[in-house]
């Protein structure tokens, strides 16, 4: 689903952040990107979806070489990957619904059906109900999941994550894993970055760890 081959990156005339990073993620996993802040996994996340290019080597998504595709392929890639980044994006000078709405413009669905697929990503995230709130209106735990919302509402094959519980209690962070576990589970490859030991101790998955000039696949620990 995804492969990393002697994939380098550096930013202008920068280091290398990522140097000669080598691994793939197969069909439906859940996987951990952790490290300490600075080192790399935002970058990496960005070029699974396309965000950034590689300096050097060859980032592969569903077979396609993310180097390598024309104008036309990419606006499908771009779909099959949901990103949920950082600062969330989200717009607050509109509805939590039509910030789910946006994504759907583009892919020339009729009002009717794409109302309904947003109402369906608001209900699988839990906020049915919230749909005309201003997304200021809601708290940082909700603010995260309506993010989610728009990140799968295309329904991608993979969904990349970047600190998606910064900034959150203990209760709010977990009810987050369990709706990306929940997408998980009906076979969305996923990926979450995140530099809080505690939550990657709690839950075992496969860990990729991006150290400052280190790269370890730690594998599924228990
Ligand atoms: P992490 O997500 O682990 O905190 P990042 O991938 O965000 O790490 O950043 C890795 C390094 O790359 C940092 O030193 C950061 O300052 C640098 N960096 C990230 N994005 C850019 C950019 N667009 N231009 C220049 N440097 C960048
Ligand atoms: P339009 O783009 O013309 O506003 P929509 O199909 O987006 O049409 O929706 C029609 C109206 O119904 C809009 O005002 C929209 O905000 C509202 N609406 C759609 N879905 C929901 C929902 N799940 N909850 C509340 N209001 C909704």
């Amino acid at each position: 689903m995804i492969q990393f081959q002697h994939v380098f990156k550096s930013y202008g005339q920068g280091a290398n952040i990522l140097a000669d990073i080598n691994f793939s993620i197969a069909p439906g996993e859940f996987v951990f990107v952790s490290g300490p802040s600075g080192a790399g996994k935002s970058t990496l996340l960005k070029l699974i979806g396309g965000l950034e290019a590689p300096t050097r080597g060859s980032v592969i998504v569903k077979g396609q070489h993310m180097d390598q595709i024309g104008s036309r392929a990419r606006p499908y890639l771009r779909r099959a990957v949901g990103v949920i980044l950082q600062n969330m994006h989200l717009l607050y000078d509109r509805s939590a619904f039509e910030n789910v709405m946006l994504p759907l413009a583009v892919i020339g669905l009729s009002s009717d059906k794409a109302a309904a697929r947003a109402r369906a990503a608001i209900a699988k995230v839990g906020l049915s109900g919230k749909e005309q709130l201003n997304p200021i209106a809601l708290s940082g735990g909700e603010q995260q999941r309506l993010a989610i919302a728009r990140a799968i509402v295309n329904k991608p094959a993979i969904l990349i994550a970047d600190e998606p519980t910064a900034n959150l209690d203990q209760a709010s962070a977990q009810k987050i894993l369990e709706v990306f576990r929940d997408f998980n589970r009906v076979g969305v490859t996923t990926l979450i970055a995140s530099h809080d030991l505690e939550l990657l101790r709690r839950h075992a998955n496969r860990t990729l760890l991006i150290e400052p000039g280190r790269f370890k696949d730690l594998g599924t620990h228990a």
